[in-house]
């Protein structure tokens, strides 16, 4: 495993980590979510993610279970929660300070844990002035109750705001922002948020690096019985993928993507977890799994990234033709 420094802070995080969602909880219970993560930690993870809407609260109880029977020392693990959906109230959402307060009390409750190292705002609320928003996480991680705090899915403009609050009014600023990002997925983490990198030091880590599994393969040939898009729960995932107009198009990449990790000897999950490994902007890549062997088979993609040479990611770009444009340097029209 590598380790890599979470944006500018001085935290070190493993480059591949594993998280709860969909599976803790509704895939998984307690012994099975146990060997998924044993098998993580076994293989250099230190960075468990979670959140509180996960499996309505139920993936913290289960990863709470799992710390408490495995027994690994806490300075070991670096231990995440996400606060927006708290529950049906009209307080149990959003980023008031109130929800902030209680939901990080609730999240620590359920995982049993003094304090988690990093908290997100799992997504912007337009209903609480950020001010609020902003001095409620640093009361939350001057009280101990966390270590970090960043965001989640907020666009640039809304995370260098919350940065300029904070730093305006001597508070905490935020560190960190959970952006899904995979080779179909890469506007904001590689173009919007570029500036953000150097000027605020905003470390990433990444979710859905397999786009819920569509670049795994496992759907080429229909959805397999058991499979994400296969659970009844989850119907509206699959809906949301398979209705997005491009879902064939897709498929076919995936296929030219599996021939390529195949020509490299890799599997396509590595190939895709890799790929994301490769941009230095990524602090840490969340990978999910409904099953020990894919953690084993995932933690793999550590090996896969020296696979990927200039020729095989430019490969990868033919398939893809999604890559952001650069913004235009007007200087260099006179060069
Ligand atoms: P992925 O896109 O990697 O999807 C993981 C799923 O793909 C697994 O549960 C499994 O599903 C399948 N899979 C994984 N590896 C393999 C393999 N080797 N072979 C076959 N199938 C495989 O990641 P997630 O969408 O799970 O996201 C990862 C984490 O990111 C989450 O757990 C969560 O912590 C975080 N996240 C954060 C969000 C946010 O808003 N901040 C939103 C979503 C996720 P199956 O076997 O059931 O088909």
């Amino acid at each position: 495993m590598h380790y890599r420094a979470l944006g500018r802070s001085g935290l070190r995080i493993s480059a591949l980590s594993f998280g709860a969602w969909v599976t803790f909880g509704e895939q998984l219970d307690v012994a099975a979510a146990h060997r998924c993560m044993k098998a993580a930690f076994e293989a250099g993870v230190n960075f468990f993610d979670n959140a509180e809407v996960y499996a309505g609260g139920a993936a913290e109880t289960i990863m709470g279970d799992v710390l408490q029977k495995a027994g690994w020392k806490r300075s070991d693990l670096v231990i995440s929660t996400k606060i927006f959906w708290g529950g049906k109230g009209p307080n149990d959402v959003g980023l008031s300070r109130k929800h902030i307060v209680e939901g990080v009390d609730a999240a620590l409750r359920r995982l049993r844990l003094d304090y988690v190292d990093l908290v997100f705002c799992h997504r912007p609320d337009f209903h609480t002035p950020l001010v609020e928003t902003v001095r409620a996480m640093s009361h939350v991680v001057d009280r101990g109750r966390a270590l970090y705090w960043g965001t989640s899915e907020w666009t640039a403009e809304q995370i260098r705001a919350a940065y300029e609050i904070a730093c305006r009014e001597r508070l905490i600023p935020p560190t960190m922002e959970q952006p899904q990002y995979n080779m179909f997925t890469r506007e904001r983490v590689e173009k919007e948020y570029l500036r953000l990198y150097d000027q605020i030091g905003l470390g990433t880590t990444v979710w859905s690096p397999l786009a819920s599994g569509l670049l795994t393969g496992k759907y080429v040939d229909g959805i397999p019985a058991g499979s994400r898009l296969g659970l009844e729960n989850w119907a509206w995932l699959r809906e949301r993928m398979q209705g997005r107009g491009d879902w064939e198009r897709r498929l076919g990449q995936v296929k030219q993507l599996r021939s390529l990790a195949a020509e490299i000897g890799v599997t396509l999950p590595q190939l895709a977890l890799a790929w994301c490994l490769k941009n230095p902007h990524v602090s840490t890549v969340i990978t999910g799994a409904s099953r020990p062997e894919q953690v084993v088979e995932n933690m793999k993609a550590i090996d896969a990234v020296e696979k990927l040479s200039r020729e095989i990611l430019d490969r990868i770009e033919e398939v893809l033709e999604n890559r952001p444009t650069p913004e235009e340097d007007f200087r260099k029209l006179f060069d």
